[in-house]
Protein backbone atom coordinates (compact mmCIF):
# COMPACT_ATOMS: atom_id res chain seq x y z
CA UNK A 1 0.00 0.00 0.00
CA UNK A 2 1.23 3.36 -1.14
CA UNK A 3 0.73 6.82 0.87
CA UNK A 4 -0.12 9.67 -0.95
CA UNK A 5 -0.07 13.17 -0.76
CA UNK A 6 -2.63 15.31 -3.40
CA UNK A 7 -2.48 19.00 -4.16
CA UNK A 8 -5.35 19.68 -6.87
CA UNK A 9 -6.24 22.68 -8.84
CA UNK A 10 -2.94 24.26 -8.10
CA UNK A 11 -3.11 27.52 -10.97
CA UNK A 12 -0.44 29.83 -12.51
CA UNK A 13 -0.31 31.52 -15.97
CA UNK A 14 2.28 30.97 -18.18
CA UNK A 15 3.62 31.39 -21.62
CA UNK A 16 3.31 28.15 -23.02
CA UNK A 17 2.31 25.97 -26.45
CA UNK A 18 3.61 26.24 -30.30
CA UNK A 19 1.58 28.44 -31.61
CA UNK A 20 2.38 31.92 -32.39
CA UNK A 21 -0.03 33.86 -30.17
CA UNK A 22 0.59 31.59 -27.37
CA UNK A 23 4.29 32.59 -27.66
CA UNK A 24 2.39 36.17 -26.85
CA UNK A 25 -0.12 35.88 -24.56
CA UNK A 26 0.24 33.85 -21.16
CA UNK A 27 -2.43 31.42 -20.63
CA UNK A 28 -3.81 30.02 -17.38
CA UNK A 29 -2.38 26.42 -16.54
CA UNK A 30 -3.66 24.06 -13.87
CA UNK A 31 -1.47 21.28 -11.86
CA UNK A 32 -2.37 18.37 -10.20
CA UNK A 33 0.10 16.72 -8.22
CA UNK A 34 -0.09 13.12 -6.86
CA UNK A 35 2.95 12.43 -4.55
CA UNK A 36 3.64 9.22 -3.43
CA UNK A 37 5.15 9.04 0.16
CA UNK A 38 5.98 6.86 3.10
CA UNK A 39 3.86 8.38 5.65
CA UNK A 40 4.33 5.91 8.63
CA UNK A 41 7.21 7.93 10.54
CA UNK A 42 4.68 11.30 10.51
CA UNK A 43 1.37 9.29 11.56
CA UNK A 44 3.50 8.30 14.30
CA UNK A 45 5.77 11.63 15.44
CA UNK A 46 3.52 13.87 15.02
CA UNK A 47 6.12 16.09 13.39
CA UNK A 48 6.82 17.72 9.66
CA UNK A 49 10.50 16.45 9.14
CA UNK A 50 8.94 12.81 8.60
CA UNK A 51 6.73 14.12 5.77
CA UNK A 52 6.67 16.14 2.68
CA UNK A 53 5.92 19.76 3.38
CA UNK A 54 3.40 20.53 0.56
CA UNK A 55 3.21 24.42 0.90
CA UNK A 56 6.71 24.31 -0.21
CA UNK A 57 5.89 22.13 -3.11
CA UNK A 58 3.18 24.04 -4.46
CA UNK A 59 5.14 27.33 -4.16
CA UNK A 60 7.90 25.75 -5.79
CA UNK A 61 5.71 23.97 -9.05
CA UNK A 62 4.02 27.31 -8.71
CA UNK A 63 7.19 28.60 -9.90
CA UNK A 64 8.51 26.74 -12.52
CA UNK A 65 5.15 27.32 -14.20
CA UNK A 66 5.47 30.80 -14.18
CA UNK A 67 9.22 31.42 -14.97
CA UNK A 68 9.31 28.48 -17.72
CA UNK A 69 8.62 29.63 -22.14
CA UNK A 70 8.23 25.77 -22.80
CA UNK A 71 6.97 25.21 -25.72
CA UNK A 72 6.11 21.89 -25.21
CA UNK A 73 3.19 20.90 -21.98
CA UNK A 74 5.42 17.62 -22.21
CA UNK A 75 8.59 18.97 -20.99
CA UNK A 76 7.01 21.40 -18.58
CA UNK A 77 5.11 18.57 -17.16
CA UNK A 78 8.69 16.72 -17.13
CA UNK A 79 10.55 19.63 -15.27
CA UNK A 80 7.71 19.72 -12.62
CA UNK A 81 8.46 16.25 -11.75
CA UNK A 82 11.92 16.10 -11.22
CA UNK A 83 11.84 18.88 -8.94
CA UNK A 84 9.14 17.03 -6.90
CA UNK A 85 11.21 14.66 -6.90
CA UNK A 86 13.90 16.30 -5.40
CA UNK A 87 12.05 16.54 -2.22
CA UNK A 88 13.26 14.35 0.31
CA UNK A 89 11.11 11.28 1.11
CA UNK A 90 8.79 11.50 -2.03
CA UNK A 91 9.47 8.21 -4.07
CA UNK A 92 7.40 9.02 -6.73
CA UNK A 93 5.03 11.69 -8.29
CA UNK A 94 2.46 11.67 -10.87
CA UNK A 95 1.75 15.19 -12.64
CA UNK A 96 -0.89 16.30 -14.64
CA UNK A 97 -0.55 19.78 -16.54
CA UNK A 98 -3.81 20.88 -18.23
CA UNK A 99 -3.95 23.82 -20.46
CA UNK A 100 -7.49 25.50 -19.43
CA UNK A 101 -8.03 27.56 -22.82
CA UNK A 102 -6.45 24.87 -25.32
CA UNK A 103 -5.83 26.70 -28.45
CA UNK A 104 -7.98 24.08 -30.87
CA UNK A 105 -10.90 24.87 -33.71
CA UNK A 106 -12.84 22.15 -32.28
CA UNK A 107 -14.92 22.59 -29.57
CA UNK A 108 -12.86 21.15 -26.56
CA UNK A 109 -12.86 22.54 -22.72
CA UNK A 110 -9.43 21.49 -21.78
CA UNK A 111 -6.09 19.95 -23.12
CA UNK A 112 -3.81 17.79 -20.45
CA UNK A 113 -1.00 15.78 -20.17
CA UNK A 114 -0.30 13.54 -17.37
CA UNK A 115 2.98 11.88 -16.21
CA UNK A 116 4.13 9.46 -13.51
CA UNK A 117 7.84 9.84 -12.40
CA UNK A 118 9.54 7.64 -9.93
CA UNK A 119 12.92 8.55 -7.88
CA UNK A 120 14.57 4.89 -8.84
CA UNK A 121 14.92 6.31 -12.65
CA UNK A 122 16.04 9.69 -11.99
CA UNK A 123 19.05 8.24 -9.74
CA UNK A 124 18.39 10.42 -7.11
CA UNK A 125 19.35 8.72 -3.77
CA UNK A 126 16.40 7.92 -1.29
CA UNK A 127 16.47 9.89 1.63
CA UNK A 128 19.37 9.17 4.21
CA UNK A 129 18.44 6.68 6.60
CA UNK A 130 20.79 6.16 9.91
CA UNK A 131 20.58 3.18 12.06
CA UNK A 132 20.47 3.52 15.88
CA UNK A 133 20.60 1.35 19.11
CA UNK A 134 18.52 2.24 21.83
CA UNK A 135 18.57 0.99 25.43
CA UNK A 136 14.67 0.00 26.61
CA UNK A 137 14.06 0.25 30.78
CA UNK A 138 10.94 -0.45 32.41
CA UNK A 139 10.77 -0.98 36.40
CA UNK A 140 7.36 0.44 37.30
CA UNK A 141 3.72 -0.71 36.47
CA UNK A 142 3.15 -3.04 33.49
CA UNK A 143 6.85 -2.97 32.34
CA UNK A 144 6.38 -5.05 29.08
CA UNK A 145 3.20 -3.34 28.29
CA UNK A 146 5.71 0.01 28.57
CA UNK A 147 8.27 -1.46 26.42
CA UNK A 148 6.23 -2.98 23.37
CA UNK A 149 4.36 0.92 23.58
CA UNK A 150 7.78 1.87 23.06
CA UNK A 151 8.55 -0.20 20.09
CA UNK A 152 5.56 0.31 18.41
CA UNK A 153 5.90 4.48 18.35
CA UNK A 154 9.50 4.21 17.87
CA UNK A 155 8.94 3.33 13.96
CA UNK A 156 10.84 1.11 12.01
CA UNK A 157 12.59 -0.99 14.21
CA UNK A 158 14.18 -3.79 12.27
CA UNK A 159 16.23 -5.65 15.32
CA UNK A 160 15.61 -6.25 19.11
CA UNK A 161 16.75 -8.31 22.04
CA UNK A 162 15.61 -10.69 24.13
CA UNK A 163 14.15 -9.28 27.40
CA UNK A 164 16.91 -9.37 30.26
CA UNK A 165 15.70 -8.73 34.15
CA UNK A 166 17.94 -6.59 36.13
CA UNK A 167 18.63 -5.40 39.72
CA UNK A 168 18.48 -2.13 40.06
CA UNK A 169 21.79 -0.58 40.47
CA UNK A 170 22.62 3.15 41.84
CA UNK A 171 19.50 5.58 42.69
CA UNK A 172 17.52 5.11 46.07
CA UNK A 173 16.44 1.75 47.76
CA UNK A 174 12.93 -0.38 47.55
CA UNK A 175 13.27 0.16 43.65
CA UNK A 176 12.18 -2.85 41.89
CA UNK A 177 13.55 -5.01 39.03
CA UNK A 178 13.75 -3.37 35.85
CA UNK A 179 13.03 -4.90 32.01
CA UNK A 180 15.53 -4.00 29.74
CA UNK A 181 16.53 -4.93 25.66
CA UNK A 182 18.16 -3.31 22.84
CA UNK A 183 15.71 -2.30 19.95
CA UNK A 184 17.50 -1.24 16.32
CA UNK A 185 15.99 1.90 14.69
CA UNK A 186 15.76 2.63 11.61
CA UNK A 187 15.11 6.69 11.15
CA UNK A 188 15.95 9.99 8.85
CA UNK A 189 15.81 11.69 11.73
CA UNK A 190 19.04 13.57 13.06
CA UNK A 191 20.74 12.45 16.77
CA UNK A 192 18.71 15.80 18.87
CA UNK A 193 15.43 14.90 17.01
CA UNK A 194 15.63 11.15 18.01
CA UNK A 195 16.35 11.96 21.75
CA UNK A 196 13.05 14.49 21.69
CA UNK A 197 10.96 11.29 20.31
CA UNK A 198 12.72 9.46 22.56
CA UNK A 199 11.64 11.67 25.50
CA UNK A 200 7.96 12.27 24.32
CA UNK A 201 7.63 8.45 24.10
CA UNK A 202 8.79 8.52 28.11
CA UNK A 203 6.21 11.45 28.53
CA UNK A 204 3.32 8.59 26.73
CA UNK A 205 4.27 6.65 29.71
CA UNK A 206 3.68 8.99 32.20
CA UNK A 207 7.50 8.88 33.10
CA UNK A 208 8.20 11.04 36.21
CA UNK A 209 11.68 12.36 36.99
CA UNK A 210 12.47 13.34 40.63
CA UNK A 211 15.46 11.50 41.80
CA UNK A 212 18.29 10.51 39.88
CA UNK A 213 18.16 6.96 38.56
CA UNK A 214 14.81 6.30 40.25
CA UNK A 215 12.01 4.25 39.66
CA UNK A 216 10.73 4.46 35.99
CA UNK A 217 7.52 3.65 33.70
CA UNK A 218 9.69 3.73 30.76
CA UNK A 219 13.48 4.97 29.64
CA UNK A 220 14.62 5.52 26.20
CA UNK A 221 18.49 6.22 25.80
CA UNK A 222 20.20 6.36 23.08
CA UNK A 223 23.06 3.93 23.11
CA UNK A 224 24.88 4.45 19.69
CA UNK A 225 23.61 6.43 16.32
CA UNK A 226 25.99 5.06 12.96
CA UNK A 227 29.24 5.73 13.66
CA UNK A 228 27.95 9.58 15.06
CA UNK A 229 30.10 10.68 18.34
CA UNK A 230 28.26 13.83 20.29
CA UNK A 231 29.62 15.39 23.53
CA UNK A 232 27.08 18.40 24.15
CA UNK A 233 25.29 19.29 27.33
CA UNK A 234 22.06 17.63 25.76
CA UNK A 235 23.19 14.62 24.53
CA UNK A 236 26.23 12.25 24.50
CA UNK A 237 26.50 9.41 22.02
CA UNK A 238 27.75 6.69 22.30
CA UNK A 239 25.78 6.51 25.82
CA UNK A 240 28.61 7.40 28.25
CA UNK A 241 27.86 4.86 30.09
CA UNK A 242 26.96 2.10 28.39
CA UNK A 243 30.35 0.31 28.20
CA UNK A 244 29.96 -0.12 31.87
CA UNK A 245 26.47 -1.89 31.76
CA UNK A 246 26.08 -5.42 31.63
CA UNK A 247 22.12 -4.94 30.95
CA UNK A 248 22.92 -2.38 27.98
CA UNK A 249 25.76 -4.86 26.53
CA UNK A 250 24.04 -8.13 27.14
CA UNK A 251 20.94 -7.50 24.66
CA UNK A 252 23.55 -5.22 22.10
CA UNK A 253 25.56 -8.04 21.73
CA UNK A 254 22.59 -10.07 20.59
CA UNK A 255 22.01 -7.89 17.50
CA UNK A 256 25.44 -6.18 17.27
CA UNK A 257 28.02 -7.91 18.31
CA UNK A 258 30.79 -5.92 16.41
CA UNK A 259 29.33 -3.02 18.90
CA UNK A 260 30.45 -4.34 22.14
CA UNK A 261 33.61 -3.25 23.29
CA UNK A 262 36.02 -6.56 23.07
CA UNK A 263 36.12 -8.56 26.29
CA UNK A 264 32.99 -7.19 27.91
CA UNK A 265 31.70 -10.35 29.07
CA UNK A 266 34.95 -10.89 31.10
CA UNK A 267 35.53 -7.56 32.53
CA UNK A 268 31.56 -6.65 34.20
CA UNK A 269 30.31 -8.95 36.89
CA UNK A 270 27.35 -11.54 35.76
CA UNK A 271 25.09 -11.15 38.61
CA UNK A 272 22.36 -9.26 38.38
CA UNK A 273 21.26 -9.44 35.15
CA UNK A 274 19.27 -12.47 33.59
CA UNK A 275 17.93 -13.29 29.81
CA UNK A 276 13.94 -13.78 30.35
CA UNK A 277 13.75 -14.17 26.90
CA UNK A 278 11.62 -12.54 24.29
CA UNK A 279 9.32 -9.38 25.12
CA UNK A 280 6.05 -11.12 26.41
CA UNK A 281 2.83 -10.18 24.11
CA UNK A 282 5.17 -8.67 21.12
P1 LIG B 1 21.72 7.26 32.53
O1 LIG B 1 21.99 8.33 31.50
O2 LIG B 1 22.85 7.02 33.48
O3 LIG B 1 21.23 5.98 31.90
P2 LIG B 1 19.03 8.07 33.10
O4 LIG B 1 18.70 7.37 31.81
O5 LIG B 1 18.23 7.72 34.29
O6 LIG B 1 20.57 7.86 33.44
P3 LIG B 1 17.69 10.43 32.40
O7 LIG B 1 17.12 11.18 33.57
O8 LIG B 1 16.78 9.55 31.64
O9 LIG B 1 18.95 9.63 32.89
O10 LIG B 1 18.34 11.45 31.36
C1 LIG B 1 19.04 12.59 31.75
C2 LIG B 1 19.48 13.37 30.49
O11 LIG B 1 20.46 12.67 29.77
C3 LIG B 1 18.42 13.58 29.46
O12 LIG B 1 17.67 14.74 29.75
C4 LIG B 1 19.19 13.75 28.15
O13 LIG B 1 19.23 15.09 27.70
C5 LIG B 1 20.58 13.32 28.53
N1 LIG B 1 21.27 12.44 27.58
C6 LIG B 1 22.55 12.60 27.19
N2 LIG B 1 22.93 11.67 26.34
C7 LIG B 1 21.87 10.84 26.16
C8 LIG B 1 21.66 9.68 25.35
N3 LIG B 1 22.63 9.18 24.59
N4 LIG B 1 20.44 9.10 25.39
C9 LIG B 1 19.44 9.63 26.18
N5 LIG B 1 19.58 10.72 26.95
C10 LIG B 1 20.78 11.34 26.95
CA1 LIG C 1 19.28 5.21 31.22
CA1 LIG D 1 17.57 8.12 30.00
Amino acid sequence: MIDQIEITGLRAVTIVGALPHEREVPQPLRIDLVVDVDLRDAGRSDELGDTVHYGLVADRVVAIVEESKDVLLERLVARIADEVLRFDRVDAVEVTLTKLRPPLAVDAQTTAVRIRRARAELEIPTTTTHRAHLALGSNLGDRSAHLRRAIELLGRVPRRSQVYETDPVGGPDGQGPYLNMVVEVETSLDPFALLRRCQRIEAAAMRQRTVRWGARTLDVDIVLFDDVVIDSEELTIPHPRFAERRFVLAPLAEIAPDRCPPGWEDDLPASGVRSIGPLPGA
